[in-house]
């Protein structure tokens, strides 16, 4: 870690965030005191799920295009180039092949504007983020995406897995089995809504072990469930939600009552799930708890979370050399030294 000390005094902190760790590739210009502009550009497949190769290709024809418009949006807002003061970067975890695009062009702005390059963890820019939009200080975070599935808390200096899937994330479950049921990319949504009006509970697996979870058998089940009886879709994706956010309530509940926590943050891209939310908020109100969810734009990857971790990193004096500055497929949020928050 490299500490610095050339904050200008009485300005207010701008940073340049760029993520694409997967299908979403986007950039963000954000102070301390609002996210200024953000622009973005999805990848689609064709056919089938992600492919890394093709999301990279498509990250590197339009970073250009992103980092323009988001620059310019900011320019409109009376914020010019000369005023950024670092460049974030989805260092990790993620697609090697999508992290590698983005990071090159980190590098670049870094050196080509003379500004210090921030590689960020972009599991903990969902929960930083999240803290900063809902106001909630000290949360067990479930952290529920695409490829992660994570309940987590901050505790000594570092956010703290208190368990996880031991194989795939619950959205890469759903997508896989969306794309069984012949639906596009992302399946999340569509289960969601073929879900609402199922009625009947097809039996699925329910399986967690400790504090850990595992998805690929519910996903397999639901699979055979469906190959039974096709008419049934409709009951198998409620079954398929009723449980998997079950065993997700089940482990972050435990979670709280473990580290006697009252406030719970819902992080990633399912967050957008109202059963999901509905779930956790009954949970939390059972138990005297207070949920937090922010804006759907801010579950789902996007510059501005990057952006906004670049900043409490910046400010503690957090940054990273060049020669540091490699892409981490698997990288961890308990590798992450937290240098922005008191240790507790
Ligand atoms: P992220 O990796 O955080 O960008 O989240 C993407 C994942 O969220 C994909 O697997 C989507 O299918 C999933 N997702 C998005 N919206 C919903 C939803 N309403 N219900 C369930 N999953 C969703
Ligand atoms: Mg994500």
């Amino acid at each position: 870690m490299v500490k610095l000390f050339f904050l200008r005094k009485g300005f207010m902190t701008l940073i340049l965030g760029l993520e694409g760790t997967a299908w979403n590739l986007s950039a963000a210009v954000v102070s301390e005191e609002r996210v200024i502009y953000e622009a973005e550009s999805t990848y689609k497949p064709l056919h089938g799920g992600i492919h890394p190769r093709e999301a990279a290709q498509h990250h590197s024809s339009e970073l250009k295009s992103v980092v323009s418009r988001a620059l310019r949006g900011a320019e409109g807002e009376g914020y010019s180039l000369e005023e950024i003061d670092a460049i974030a970067f989805s260092q990790g975890p993620g697609m090697g092949p999508c992290l590698r695009t983005v990071a090159t062009a980190a590098r670049a702005l870094s050196i080509s504007l003379k500004k210090p390059l921030i590689g960020v963890n972009h599991c903990i820019a969902h929960i930083e983020v999240g803290r900063w939009r809902c106001g909630t200080k000290d949360p067990v975070v479930l952290y529920v995406s695409g490829a992660n599935s994570q309940v987590l808390a901050y505790r000594s200096g570092r956010y703290r897995i208190l368990g996880e899937t031991l194989d795939i994330g619950i959205g890469n479950a759903l997508d896989k089995f969306a794309r069984y049921l012949g639906l596009s990319h992302p399946g999340g949504p569509k289960i969601e809504e073929l879900a609402s009006k199922g009625t009947k509970y097809v039996y699925m697996p329910y399986v967690v072990k400790g504090m850990d979870l595992s998805f690929s058998g519910l996903t397999t089940a639901a699979k055979d469930a469906f190959d039974s009886h096709p008419e049934e879709k409709a009951d198998i994706c409620h079954s398929f939600q009723e449980t998997a956010f079950a065993m997700l309530t089940e482990v972050t509940e435990r979670a709280m009552a473990h580290c006697c926590k009252d406030d719970m943050l819902l992080a990633g891209g399912v967050g957008a799930n109202r059963r999901l939310r509905q779930m956790l908020q009954t949970m939390c109100r059972d138990r005297g708890a207070r949920f937090y969810v922010p804006e759907t734009k801010y579950l789902k990857d996007n510059g501005a979370m990057i952006a906004y971790l670049g900043l409490l990193m910046l400010k503690s004096g957090d940054t990273t050399p060049i020669e540091k500055s490699e892409v981490k497929p698997n990288y961890r949020p308990d590798d992450v030294e937290v240098t922005w928050r008191a240790v507790e």
